[in-house]
């Protein structure tokens, strides 16, 4: 079994290869690994292998973690990357460095207001439905416009780009189309809004196709931690 040092390597350089293959410069696609489920120990080895950006689903579980190697390794940045319930935004808002998950004003006004004063503006993306109807998270593409001017106005939030999560699909060709139209527009509304810089598209299956199609941060799971076990979780 490979080791989750021996795994950050070989994504490292499956992201050096697609970035190398498109002619983008592989320092312009951050590594989120995605620890969701994972055991500190796990996130102990891959910080130990130099990895500092985490990602978690879970509002308990993330903070649990965050609070456990806060103190010994500030530099770490933990980013929310689930779906968000209004009544959970608290301890989001007051631990967290980053959030994928944006999606509505609601949750964006709470963030805002629940962020201490002692922190950082939250650092937030809009994760947009690019799939359609099937899948419930996600803004649609007609609201993205009206929902980031909604967040310029909240003052404890700092909007940086938008993210999307397509339909898993096998076919590289398919999952170029399902990355397009989020890439286009994020290409657009970079050109009025110089703090737009994260495009967070891309997972374990498709990667490749998400770099090729501009993405600026992937999030990775599987391929550094293994499959995870939901069974376990409480
Ligand atoms: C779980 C998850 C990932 C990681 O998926 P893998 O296929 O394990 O790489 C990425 N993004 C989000 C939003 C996730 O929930």
């Amino acid at each position: 079994m490979c080791s989750i040092r021996q795994n950050l390597e070989q994504v490292t350089s499956q992201i050096d290869s697609a970035a190398q293959k498109c002619g983008r410069d592989a320092s312009g696609v951050q590594l989120l690994a995605v620890s969701k489920t994972k055991p500190i120990e796990a996130i102990a080895e891959a910080v130990a292998a130099g990895q500092t950006r985490f990602g978690e689903n879970y509002v308990q579980e993330g903070v649990e973690k965050i609070t456990h190697f806060r103190a010994h390794h500030p530099e770490l940045e933990w980013h929310f990357i689930g779906p968000i319930q209004s009544n959970k935004t608290r301890p989001v808002a007051e631990h967290f460095d980053w959030v994928h998950s944006v999606d509505r004003s609601k949750i964006a006004k709470r963030l805002s207001e629940q962020r201490p004063d002692s922190l950082p503006p939250l650092q937030v993306l809009i994760q947009v439905n690019t799939s359609g109807e099937e899948s419930k998270s996600g803004t649609g593409f007609d609201d993205v416009k009206t929902l980031a001017a909604e967040i310029d106005a909240m003052p404890n939030l700092t909007l940086r780009g938008l993210m999307c999560i397509p339909q898993p699909e096998d076919d590289h060709q398919k999952q170029l189309a399902a990355f397009a139209p989020l890439s286009a527009l994020f290409k657009e509304m970079q050109a009025t809004r110089p703090a737009f810089d994260t495009l967070s598209m891309g997972m374990s299956g498709d990667m490749d196709a998400a770099i090729a199609s501009g993405s600026t941060m992937v999030r990775i799971g599987t391929a550094i931690f293994g499959a995870r076990d939901y069974s376990k979780r409480t």
